[in-house]
């Protein structure tokens, strides 16, 4: 990937994007490809998927066998460079570490962030997700509606490629017809889970991941997503021609060197430094928005890695997309006398009311899943099918003592194993050995089914982040301390996926493992999910919100977020096409501003 180093960057750009991953790949997609000159400063090192992807090598060839580690937790395979649940020089703080009031976050250091790793399960926001308040009376409606979203779901779909069908169900949209890329046919575990969910109410339908499963319409996708820039269509022909579909057999986590799937260095990135309009800048560590006398941004003050000078670069625009909580750091980090309490916090609500994913799942035997014919079932690298929530009708009618639902994943399989996926089986093979475990090993091999609930979080006032008063990283910036409470509404969803995952896998005649007595046993910690969002709310009222609703900073003109910071909310869906569609619709809002010369 062409990256050109600090000494080489030109004196002014137009826009300043921080962070390359989901949010920040797609800002400086539209904004470049709309012919604006975007500086991208991204903290991590260049990574270049086409190169550096392990795609075609076993568990076995692998130091540990591709066991876990602090810095490959996922193992030696896994996409992830430089970072993970440790990065090292890079600290942060939980102020608590009681179960349910923890909180750890996931970061990633590398070109293209979160999204080299990221498990590709990309659903759209419904219109009650929008106005949630409006619907139970808890947490906040956006100020945007699904139909302001709607075209944006339907360009990034096209852009990135989604499979997945349209089943109309209740706050769970379609997309526009032709958006979709065809499904993946199901596993054999997620056939039997669909067939048996039915007896409990609970649909079970193709899931949408950023998979090609088919090759995307180069011929036509280019013109709907850039009318009248046919320079911008060939560009985007070309990058659209240059992926292959998927084949059905590796990792997605290790990232795919064919581009079959979404990562913003394979999809975002290579078309927008095809324009010539975007200057990549990476081992750029952004401390701080700069700002000029009338309290507009000037630009942004970063710690350049490899010489460990303080840099300074100008634009007319700064977007921040370093991720929601270190968007929400560089701008605490931006004090001065006049922001003595960081930039954009006229409101005292930056940082406020970050949000996470609820995460819980349950595990059992399925008898009816031994011994299958030997078959490959790596599929697309992730799920097939998903089930999404289900009880809209009754959770509003206050019938289960929890105001939000969550949707359910699943993992089954009889995949490429890795190390410890013969593990556990004692208790069915009562401990043998020898040939025996061999012949047990197979007959139970891809038997497993484990379903993962993953639900909406509402925000609440003990879940926030500031600065630490006392420690930094290791360049000297101020770290965040997070604050994190589950509230009863959380705990009570958690109790209520056991039950269901339970009823489940009895339903496919299977033994399902114990569901804990205490939901606090069981859910993950905060931002264990690794979706978290909010801290720069977008709000119609600049005294209660940090954004507006075109996710512009409310005290500084010309400064944007592109991540998941201005969540008002976070839905059961999993965040990040949400923030691309956002990031893009910014993006636009941007441009439409820098025409009328407001900006
Ligand atoms: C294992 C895993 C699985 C996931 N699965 C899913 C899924 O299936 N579906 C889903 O919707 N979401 C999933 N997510 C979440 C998803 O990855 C994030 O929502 C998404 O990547 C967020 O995009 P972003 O652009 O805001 O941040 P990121 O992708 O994290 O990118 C932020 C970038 O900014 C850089 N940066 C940070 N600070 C600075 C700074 N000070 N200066 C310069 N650069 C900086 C970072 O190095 C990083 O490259 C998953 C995440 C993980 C880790
Ligand atoms: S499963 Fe498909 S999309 Fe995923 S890494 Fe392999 S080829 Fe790429």
């Amino acid at each position: 990937m062409p990256v050109i180093t600090s000494s080489k960057t030109q004196a002014q750009y137009d826009v300043i994007v921080v962070g390359s991953g989901a949010g920040g790949g797609q800002a400086a997609y539209t904004l470049a490809m709309a012919g604006v000159k975007v500086l991208m400063l991204e903290a991590g090192r260049n990574y270049d998927p086409v190169r550096e992807t392990p795609m075609f090598q076993i568990s076995a060839q692998a130091p540990l066998r591709d066991a876990g580690t602090p810095d490959k937790p996922w193992g030696f395979y896994d996409a992830t460079v430089d970072g993970g649940w440790v990065v090292p020089g890079e600290p942060y703080v939980s102020a608590s570490a009681a179960p349910g009031r923890n909180f750890t976050w996931w970061r990633a250091r590398m070109l293209g962030g979160r999204t080299n790793h990221w498990g590709r399960i990309a659903l759209r926001n419904g219109p009650y997700d929008f106005k949630a308040r409006s619907r139970d009376g808890l947490g906040f409606d956006w100020p945007i509606s699904y139909e302001d979203l709607a075209p944006y779901y339907d360009k990034v779909e096209m852009l990135i490629g989604v499979y997945g069908s349209n089943e109309g169900l209740e706050n769970t949209p379609n997309s526009s017809s032709g958006v979709l890329l065809p499904p993946p046919r199901p596993r054999a575990g997620e056939l039997l889970a669909q067939q048996r969910a039915t007896r409990l109410g609970v649909q079970v339908i193709p899931a949408h991941r950023a998979v090609l499963s088919v090759k995307q319409d180069a011929d036509n996708i280019p013109a709907k997503l850039h009318p009248g820039n046919p320079a911008a269509q060939g560009i985007l022909a070309d990058a659209m021609r240059a992926r292959a579909a998927c084949f059905w057999a590796t990792s997605c986590g290790r990232g795919c060197a064919i581009k079959a799937n979404y990562q913003s260095t394979t999809v975002h990135l290579p078309p927008a430094l095809a324009t010539g309009n975007l200057d990549i800048v990476t081992d750029a560590m952004a401390r701080e928005v700069t700002v000029d006398e009338n309290g507009k941004a000037t630009g942004i003050a970063y710690l350049d890695k490899p010489t460990g000078e303080e840099r300074i670069v100008k634009a007319r625009v700064v977007v921040l997309a370093a991720s929601s909580a270190e968007s929400v750091r560089i701008l605490l980090n931006s004090r001065s006398p006049r922001f003595p309490n960081g930039l954009a916090n006229s409101s005292g609500l930056l940082g406020k009311h970050i949000m996470d994913t609820v995460g819980a799942g349950l595990g059992g035997h399925v008898p009816l899943l031994e011994n299958l014919p030997l078959h490959n079932e790596d599929g697309a690298g992730g799920d097939h099918l998903y089930a999404p929530w289900w009880l809209y009708r009754e959770q509003l009618a206050g019938k289960l003592g929890f105001a939000r639902g969550y949707h359910v994943e699943f993992g089954t399989g009889r995949q490429m194993p890795n190390l410890g996926a013969a593990a556990g089986l004692d208790s069915l093979t009562g401990g043998s050995y020898g040939r025996q475990f061999k012949e047990d090993a197979r007959r139970y091999y891809g038997a497993r089914i484990y379903f993962s609930g993953r639900g909406e979080m509402i925000p609440n006032d003990d879940s926030f982040c500031e600065l630490d008063p006392v420690v930094k990283d290791r360049w000297g910036i101020p770290v965040l301390r997070f604050y994190w409470k589950w509230s009863d509404h959380e705990l009570r969803q958690v109790a209520h996926m056991q039950q269901t995952f339970a009823a489940l896998i009895e339903a496919m005649g299977g033994k399902a493992n114990a569901p804990a007595k205490d939901p606090l046993s069981v859910i993950r910690p905060g931002g264990n999910v690794k979706h978290e969002v909010g801290g720069a709310r977008m709000g119609s009222d600049p005294k209660k919100s940090v954004s507006t609703p075109w996710s512009r900073a409310w005290d500084v003109k010309n400064l944007f977020f592109a991540d998941g910071a201005p969540f008002c909310g976070n839905a059961d869906k999993n965040p990040t096409l949400t923030i691309m569609a956002l990031a893009w619709r910014t993006a636009d809002h941007v441009l439409e501003e820098m025409q009328r010369g407001n900006l």
